[in-house]
C-alpha cells in the first residue's frame, strides 16, 4: 500500500531523524514531538494508530524504521511514497536543534491550536535568521503566563511569556528582538581579550568582541550614552536605554524594517554606522526589503519600542 504525502513537515522540535507528517489518506495524521507522539485522529477507533520511529528519508519516499501500529498491520504497508516536488532537499536537516519547550499551556483543542501556531511562527522566524545565529540559542521557552518581560535571554536561552504578547506579529518580533541580544552576547562573544568598560551586569566585554564596534557608536559604557548622543541615533526610544538593548532593537529593525531603516538613517550619521555593522559582522552583506521604496518619514512614525512595528511577515 502506498500513501502520498501531502506536507512533509519538519518541525524544529524534533530530532533530526525525527518527522512530523500528514498523509493524504485521512486515516493516518500523525506528530512526532521528540519520543512522544500524538495522535491526531485517535477518537476514531477506525484509523491506523501508528507510532513514529527512526527513519531515513530520500527525495521521494520515508522508510520508517522501529514503529508499531495498534492494530498490528504489517510494517511493510509503510513505504511512504512522497508526490513529485514535495521535497526538494536530500537529506531533512532540521533549521534548529535546540530544546524547545512549553509550560503552562493546557491540553485543550483551543491551547493544542494556539501552541502549534506559536511554534509554526517561531519556526519561520528561526528558518529567517542566519543559521550562526539561531545556532547559539540552546533553549527556547514558551510560557503561557502573563509576565512585565515579554521575553527574557541571556546568551543561550529565550523564554517568551505568550500570554502578555498580543498576537502573533508580535510573538515574531519579541523572538528576533532576543535574538539579537543571543547574537550580541553569544554568536558575537569575545573570548580571549582584555577587560573593557562595558559590562553585562557583573561580566565584563572583552575587547575583541565585535559588538564593541557597535556598542562604542553611541555609548560610553554599558549604560552611559556619548555626550554627542542624539535621539535621532536610536531606532526606538527603547534602543537607548543601554547599549545592549540598542543592539536588541537595532537588530530587529535591520532584519524585519530594512525599508524603515534606510529611511532613518538618513538624518544620523551613527545610525548609518548601526545599519553598516549590522550588515557587515551580523548579517553578512543581506539586506532586506530592498525591493521596497524608501520614504519612511522621519521622526513622524518613530516608535519606543520596535517590536510593536507592524512589518509584512512575507518579508521574512
Ligand atoms: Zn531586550
Amino acid at each position: 500500500m502506498l500513501i502520498s504525502i501531502l506536507a512533509f513537515l519538519n518541525s524544529f522540535y524534533t530530532t533530526p531523524k525525527q518527522v512530523a507528517v500528514v498523509a493524504k489518506n485521512p486515516a493516518i495524521q500523525f506528530y512526532s514531538a521528540k519520543n512522544e507522539w500524538r495522535n491526531k485522529t485517535n477518537t476514531d477507533s477506525k484509523k491506523t494508530f501508528l507510532k513514529l520511529g527512526k527513519f531515513h528519508a530520500s527525495p521521494r519516499k520515508i522508510y520508517l524504521r522501529n514503529f508499531h501500529f495498534s492494530n498490528r498491520a504489517k510494517k511493510s504497508a509503510f513505504t511512504l511514497s512522497l508526490p513529485k516536488g514535495e521535497i526538494s532537499k536530500k537529506k531533512t536537516t532540521p533549521p534548529w536543534n535546540g530544546h524547545f519547550s512549553a509550560k503552562n499551556f493546557r491540553s485543550t483543542q483551543a491551547d493544542n491550536l494556539y501552541l502549534e501556531q506559536i511554534k509554526q511562527n517561531l519556526r519561520t522566524s528561526i528558518i529567517a535568521l542566519p543559521k550562526w545565529h539561531t545556532q547559539v540559542l540552546k533553549d527556547l521557552e514558551v510560557q503561557k503566563n502573563k509576565n512585565i518581560s515579554r521575553g527574557l535571554s541571556n546568551s543561550r536561552k529565550i523564554i517568551l511569556h505568550t500570554s502578555s504578547i498580543q498576537n502573533q506579529q508580535e510573538l515574531i518580533a519579541v523572538f528576533v528582538h532576543e535574538m539579537g541580544h543571543i547574537t550580541d552576547l553569544g554568536a558575537l562573544k569575545g573570548k580571549k581579550g582584555h577587560k573593557t568598560s562595558f559590562y553585562d551586569g557583573k561580566t565584563p566585554i572583552l575587547n575583541d568582541d565585535l559588538s564593541l564596534i557597535f556598542y562604542q557608536i553611541s555609548w560610553k559604557t554599558a549604560t552611559q550614552k556619548k555626550n554627542s548622543a542624539k535621539k535621532s541615533d536610536f531606532v526606538s526610544g527603547y534602543a537607548s536605554s543601554d547599549c545592549f538593548e540598542d543592539f536588541a532593537e537595532t537588530y530587529l529593525f535591520y532584519r524585519l524594517h530594512g525599508e524603515k531603516f534606510r529611511g532613518i538613517l538618513r538624518y544620523s550619521p551613527a545610525l548609518k554606522k548601526k545599519y553598516e555593522f549590522m550588515k557587515r559582522y551580523v548579517f553578512k552583506g543581506q539586506e532586506f526589503e530592498l525591493n521596497k521604496p524608501t520614504n519612511y518619514k522621519f521622526p513622524y512614525l518613530k516608535v519606543f519600542d520596535a517590536t510593536l512595528l507592524s512589518f509584512d511577515k512575507k518579508d521574512l
